[in-house]
Parts: C-alpha cells; structure tokens; sequence
C-alpha cells in the first residue's frame, strides 16, 4: 500500500475545508490563506491496537526508523513513504522525574517529570519537525530551503539541510539570536541573511523569498513540522508506562508545539489509544505575551474554528501603531506575531488549556534550578518551570497533580544569558567565580 494515500492536507477555515494531497508543498492554504493541517484516513492505516505495541520498536533499535524516536511512532504521522523518511536520530530524549526542581515550583516529591528536548542532535525539540518535514521535502524533490528563525529552526534546519543535500537559507534578526544557535547555522553551512529587524520582521520576508524562489519553507506553518513535534507527547506518555500526565506546560513562542500537542493528543483520543487528554499550562515571557494577552484579556477563543479575526488583526494593528517590538532574554521566544495562534487556541479547547506570562527574572532562577539539579536547558525552556511555579502558586495546578514540562533546548544554545546570570550575580541562585591569587594557600582557603 501507498501510505501517503492516507493523508491529505486540509486548511482549519471550516468555512473553506479545502483539501490537497501530500504531493504538493503549501504553507498557507492557497484557496482561504488559513493554515493546513495534515489529516489521515486512519481506517486505511496499519495503527496499533494500543500503544504499548510500540514498544517492541526498542528490540528492532539496528533499524533506522525504529532507533528515531519520531519514526519508531510512524503510524501516527503516516504522510510519506518510507523510502523518503529523513532521519539523524532525532528524538532520543528522555522524561526524568525530578523532584528537586519539582519542589521548587511547588509540587510535592514524585509529581514533576522534565522531558529534555535538548537532547536531539541540533541540540532542541525542532529535530523533531525537521525530520517529518524534510522527509516531505525529499518526497516532493526540493532542491532548496529557507526558515525565518531565532536560531533554533536555523541550526535544525541546516543541520538536515546538508544531510539532505538540500541548500538552506536562514533569516535571522539583526542582534537577536544566541551565539550557540547562530554558531550552528554557519557551521552546517546554511546561507545566513541578517534583516534589520525582529524575528516577526523576518518571518514575514521569508514567505515572500520563498514564494518568489520556490523554496521549500521550514518554519512551523509547515503543518508537516508538526507531525513530527507530536512524538515528543508521544515519548512522554510512553516514558509514563503509556499514561498521560495530568498537566503538559510548555512554552509559547510561535506556539507550533502547542499546536501540535493538542493534535497528537486529539487524534490518540480519537483512535481510543488513551482515555483521557491532559490539560495544559502554554508560557510566555512577559516581553512577548500576545497569546497572553489575547486569551486572557482579548477573550479569544477557538469557537470551533471561527476565531474571531478583527481581535487579531486590531491587535497587530496597535502593535504595528505602537512600533513594538518583543524583548526578552528567552529568545526562542521572543515572538509577538506567532503564526500558529489558531492552532494553539484549537488545543487550549481540546485540552482545556490556559495561559500565562512570566518575567525573564522568574525564567533565569527556574532556568538556574534545572541547571543545579537538572541536565540544564536554555532560557525559553525555563519559562514552562517558571510558570509551573507561578500556577501552582495561583491554586490553579495541584501540589499532586502530575505534570510533565517540555525543556525545548539545549544549555549550551544561549551561553551567554547563563554566563551573565551566574558571573554578574544577576539572580538569587548566581554561583560567581571566585577569584584567587596565584598562591597554593591561599587557594586552599577558598576550597569549601
Ligand atoms: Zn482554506
């Protein structure tokens, strides 16, 4: 059987529902502008009976689509044939219950559970997109591709990019991207454009370059990124015995995770692969809390796919009149036009989800908390502890409540916020160096 037989694109516009096959590469629907989704014909496709069946995958490891943590779950995001499957061992992450970091936010021993992202090959959960993306992008025969980015997509990307053999282009802001993701793009040998301006600035020249060029785009409209991003909840229920927590948080920038997570935990519902969905907690720094914002204050809803669309649009149009622009030290981010917004309130409905916003102080102690007692994560990644802490705080999560954070990147992404937090004693957990004269006793007097 053809397995991309099965799936098919289709915009979320009720009013419009078009459809396309997977043969085509779109990031926007070409009849309504709305985004696409990739949905499937699930009678047609071999989907296990339930999903500890795919735990036998761990016995097949020397097969190359069983040893990736995306892929070992290819059932679920059946788009393309095998042959076309792009994989470099994405998704060997791990969910580690920590209950030092748990009692820092509150929670009692037991409870917390950090799914480190970080450990993917380019160093965040974006592996996690590119390998279903790039997979499409071979199956349609790209020879070239861009991504606007704050530096985690640019290093995914180009990462694949050369595996694939495909040129990539990364847009990037003038002065706002870490040094380690930047580092990462220039080493993979993608082409680098620095715009004078913010990620939103770039995320909307990128459509135009690859619109006029044909390239293939590889940021998060890209509802086949998506697909790939599922498996992280998949690698979570399946770290928790093939149980789902009672709480997902996460962090929101252009909330292509949340939107995926909600589709993931949809369509297992769906299949009667589980019982229940899990709610959840999606983050924003206050310097870049549009989904805040317009949730919490704006009343924006998913409205069974009729968002209201002058809510938005007044709202960028008072961004563009005020000339903002984001600023936080989370830079992963620091995004104030997010361009998966209708999805993300699709999975605040089915996963009765609520948002919040906290401060980059609040993010550089959690994030100095999962470095002491963690493996570490990047500074937008601390923002799901930080507001774990903060909605334990409001009554609004349970002490007892199970909750699993998604640590999106890798420590070493953003060296200098961590330098800066600890060397300059910006914080209440900053651990100085300690300096010392060239003399053996004297060093002896400062070992504690
Ligand atoms: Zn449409």
């Amino acid at each position: 059987m053809n397995i991309s037989d099965a799936a098919y694109q289709k915009c979320i516009n009720p009013d419009c529902g078009a459809e396309f096959d997977c043969g085509q590469s779109f990031f926007k629907c070409p009849k309504c502008g709305e985004l696409l989704d990739i949905r499937y014909d699930w009678e047609k496709l071999p989907v296990p009976a339930k999903l500890s069946d795919f735990s036998k995958r761990w016995a097949s490891r020397d097969e190359r689509l069983d040893f990736s943590g995306v892929w070992r779950f290819r059932e679920l995001l059946s788009f393309c044939q095998d042959k076309y499957k792009v994989s470099i061992g994405e998704g060997q992450t791990i969910l580690e219950e920590n209950s030092k970091v748990g009692e820092y936010a509150g929670m009692r021993p037991g409870r917390l559970f950090l799914q480190y992202e970080g450990l993917n090959p380019s160093g965040s959960f974006k592996d996690n997109g590119m390998t279903a993306a790039f997979s499409h992008a071979k199956m349609v025969g790209a020879g070239s591709c861009a991504c606007a980015s704050t530096g985690n997509t640019s290093a995914s990307m180009s990462l694949y990019a050369h595996r694939c053999g495909l040129k990539s282009t990364v847009f990037i802001g003038s002065g706002r991207i870490a040094f380690g993701k930047l580092s990462q793009a220039m080493d993979y040998g993608a082409q680098t454009i620095q715009i004078r301006g913010d990620f939103d600035d770039c995320m909307r020249q990128v459509q135009g370059v690859c619109t006029k060029l044909g390239l293939y785009l590889l940021n998060s409209l890209n509802p086949f990124r998506l697909e790939g991003q599922k498996t992280i909840m998949y690698r979570i229920v399946e770290q928790m015995g093939w149980s789902v927590p009672d709480w997902i948080a996460v962090p929101g920038g252009n909330l292509g995770n949340s939107s995926a997570f909600g589709k993931a935990f949809e369509e297992l519902r769906g299949l009667g692969l589980i019982a229940k969905v899990p709610r959840i907690a999606i983050i924003n720094a206050t310097g870049a809390d549009t989904l805040t914002d317009l949730v919490n204050n704006k009343k924006l809803a998913w409205n069974g796919g009729r968002v209201e669309q002058k809510i938005i649009d007044d709202y960028y149009a008072d961004l563009t009149a005020r000339g903002f622009s984001p600023h936080t030290c989370a830079s992963a981010i620091e995004i104030s036009r997010p361009v998966n917004l209708k999805k993300c309130l699709r999975t605040i409905d089915i996963c009765d989800g609520i948002v919040r916003a906290v401060t980059d102080e609040a993010i550089c102690d959690a994030k100095a908390i999962v470095g002491k007692y963690g493996l570490g994560c990047e500074p937008a990644s601390a923002a799901s502890i930080a507001g774990l802490k903060h909605l334990v705080a409001e009554g609004v999560i349970g002490s007892d409540e199970r909750v699993a954070c998604v640590l999106t990147g890798h420590p070493l992404k953003d060296p200098n916020v961590t330098v800066s937090y600890h060397k300059d004693g910006q914080g209440q957990f900053s651990n100085r160096p300690i300096e010392a004269p060239n003399d053996l006793d004297e060093i002896l007097k400062l070992i504690k």
